[in-house]
């Protein structure tokens, strides 16, 4: 719709009316293109264009409308009508185009007969732009026409500068928003940001049922740094070292800097302990790397305190804070290093979290190391097997049983290295006796169900076997009964596999699982060991007609499906004696010997038979009394 030139009321209120839209647009693009569509309206025109001024380039050029792109005219300043406009700053009002050589000519693909120029100002005075319109419906464009466009380029300048400043406030407020929650120097999150993230965190893991842990990282020494070399520098340090610490992380993991050389690591997201004593020990790695910070290599380190939700706090300040204690603790303890948090736990939990540090570096430094217990033959007198039972010597605390450290490697997964040197290293041994010279004896491995269920254990299995050189059949493996819970057609199958290469597979601690006496007759079991519980009960205050009726049925059991029978923890030789006489020859356990360390079993091996035969002898003559060897 265009308005008649003569209704001049509806002109303006068509004036008002576009104010009110310039008034609520917010986009500028949006903006302009209502001016060149409305204008044309205003003055009754064919076709309006804005031109734009590009002060860079000392010219203007036309804004295109959607549609119109790569259509853009550009005129110098100073020349054609736009470029005049512009220029002078003056509006220019031509009845007849044709005659007037300002007019740069049809360039439009248009035949121009009048045109009427206004320039568009800012509120400083100066041109933005112009509108230009082209041929009056009614004859030439008069006087009042520039007037209703000059009216129309105030209001777009001022709702220009609205759009402008509104922008400008906008970016202003989103800036003051980022700098209030990042570090300045390093561009990291800062502790605003860090607490509110990790209040989310946790409150994500709350629901979702899973851990956060928080890494506090302070550099060592870096005040030294910083006093001799000069702030510039360290500065320079900080900055590369958040680069590194951000490296080394997870895309939804933080790193925010807390103030000075501190910062402050979230794991959202922990799925085991292993996993974040893994990442603490690669950030300490990362950064000891040198760091060249303008020429000069410098070398760092830091030590780090890790507090975990929900274990050690449930509130983002008491998280924070038992991470820094932590920390401390780290300096305290000679730095370059990391803790996991521990004030108020109780003892027997801080050794566990202090163990599983120690234990990641154990297989490392060499401190596992295997004892064999041998097992024997009574009727044969002879040794017919070595139980592997694995052994940690740790710096401080000397031996530690694996009943202490086994369930925790079990329940950080560390069990999966630990288990496969256990096995590469009782074929190495075994192999290496054999070369030796002594008579061949069967190894016997502890597996964990963790082990076994992976995907690759029959390989590990294999590869120990062709590494160390040994025959499958010196290698037997002890199952628990939990282990063969699982799936029955997958463990069938594995099952069936390893005795395919020829090694041997033994159930341990017979009795006192879920016993499902039915995989006994489907699995491929070569032997049964019979748990030290039923074994102990002989002699004690617990040994009854019914207790020593079960003894013999497990053991029947087992032979009578054709299985080595072998008792456990047989200590005394009055135990011995009824094992004897309920047809399990063979045993294991403290009456014969205790495991030994390697070095002691060529001793044992070669003293054996006699050892055996004089213990025959005792246990059939002597009265049966306790005699723990
Ligand atoms: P296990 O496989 O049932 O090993 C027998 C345990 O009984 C050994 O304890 C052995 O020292 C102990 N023992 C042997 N004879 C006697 C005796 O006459 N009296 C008494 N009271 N105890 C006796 P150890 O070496 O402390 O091992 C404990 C458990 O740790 C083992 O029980 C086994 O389940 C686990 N383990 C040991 N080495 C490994 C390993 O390399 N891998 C895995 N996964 N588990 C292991
Ligand atoms: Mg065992
Ligand atoms: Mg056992």
């Amino acid at each position: 719709m265009t308005y008649s030139n003569n209704n001049r009321e509806q002109v303006y209120k068509g004036l008002l009316r576009l104010s009110i839209q310039l008034n609520s647009e917010t986009d500028l693009d949006s903006l302009l293109d209502l001016v060149v569509s409305e204008s044309s309206k205003l003055v009754n025109a064919d076709r309006s264009t804005l031109f734009l001024v590009d002060d860079e380039r000392r010219e203007v050029y036309s804004k295109t409308t959607p549609g119109q792109e790569g259509r853009e005219v550009r005129l110098p300043l100073g020349r054609g009508i736009a470029g005049t406009v512009a220029f002078t700053g003056e509006p220019i009002n031509i009845p007849d185009a044709s005659v007037d050589p300002r007019h740069a000519g049809d360039q439009f693909g248009y035949v121009t007969n009048s045109i009427l120029a206004v320039p568009l100002k800012n509120n400083t005075g100066s041109v933005i732009g112009v509108i230009q319109s082209l041929n009056k419906q009614s004859g030439p464009f008069v006087q009042h026409d520039e007037e209703i466009l000059t009216a129309l380029c105030d209001l777009v300048a001022l709702a220009i500068e609205r759009v402008t400043i509104s922008k400008e406030q906008k970016r202003l407020s989103d800036q003051l928003v980022y700098q209030a929650h990042h570090d300045a120097l390093t561009g990291l999150p800062n502790r605003l940001l860090l607490e509110e993230s990790l209040a989310q965190a946790l409150a994500e893991a709350n629901r979702k049922k899973h851990q956060v842990a928080v890494l506090f990282i302070d550099l060592d020494r870096f005040k030294m740094i910083n006093d001799s070399l000069g702030h510039t520098i360290g500065d320079v340090l900080l900055q590369q070292v958040a680069h590194r610490l951000q490296a080394g992380l997870r895309y939804s993991d933080m790193v925010a800097r807390q103030g000075g050389d501190e910062f402050v690591v979230v794991l959202t997201v922990v799925k085991s302990l292993q996993s974040v004593t893994r990442i603490a020990e690669n950030l300490l790695k990362t950064l000891r790397e040198p760091f060249i910070v303008c020429g000069q290599e410098l070398y760092v380190s830091a030590s780090i305190g890790i507090s975990l939700f929900p274990t050690h706090g449930s509130v983002v300040s008491e998280i924070l804070r038992h991470a820094d204690t932590a920390m401390y603790k780290v300096k305290d303890q000679g730095k370059n290093n990391f803790q996991y948090f521990m004030h108020e736990m109780n003892e027997s939990e801080q050794r566990r979290l202090w163990l599983v540090t120690q234990l990641h570096k154990a297989l490392e430094l060499g401190e596992l190391l295997l004892f064999y217990q041998p097992q024997v033959s009574m009727k044969e007198e002879q040794i017919i097997g070595l139980e592997a039972l694995i052994r940690w010597d740790h710096r401080e605390l000397g031996l530690v049983s694996p009943g202490e450290f086994i369930p925790l490697a079990e329940e950080t997964g560390l069990i999966i290295p630990i288990g496969t040197w256990v096995i590469e290293e009782a074929c190495r041994q075994a192999k290496e006796w054999q070369n030796r010279g002594l008579p061949p004896v069967r190894v016997s491995v502890n597996v964990s169900a963790l082990q076994f269920n992976r995907d690759d254990f029959v390989n590990v299995v294999t590869n120990a076997l062709e590494k160390s050189g040994l025959d499958p059949e010196w290698l037997e493996l002890e199952l628990t009964e939990g282990l063969l819970l699982g799936d029955t057609y997958l463990i069938a199958s594995k099952l069936h596999n390893l005795k395919e290469i020829g090694v041997y597979l033994a159930i341990d601690d017979f009795g006192t699982g879920y016993s499902s006496l039915r995989y006994l007759q489907q699995l491929p079991i070569d032997t049964l060991k019979i748990d030290q519980s039923f074994v102990r009960i002989l002699g004690s205050v617990h040994e009854t007609p019914k207790a020593k009726a079960l003894l013999k049925a497990i053991a029947m059991l087992g032979l009578n499906l054709g299985m080595r029978v072998i008792a456990e923890g047989v200590e005394t030789s009055q135990q011995m004696d009824y094992l004897t006489e309920i047809g399990c020859h063979e045993i294991q356990g403290f009456l014969v010997s205790r495991p030994l360390p390697v070095a002691d079993y060529d001793g044992f091996a070669r003293k054996a038979e006699s050892r055996l035969a004089s213990l025959n002898q005792s246990g059939l003559n002597q009265p049966k009394i306790d005699r723990v060897a």
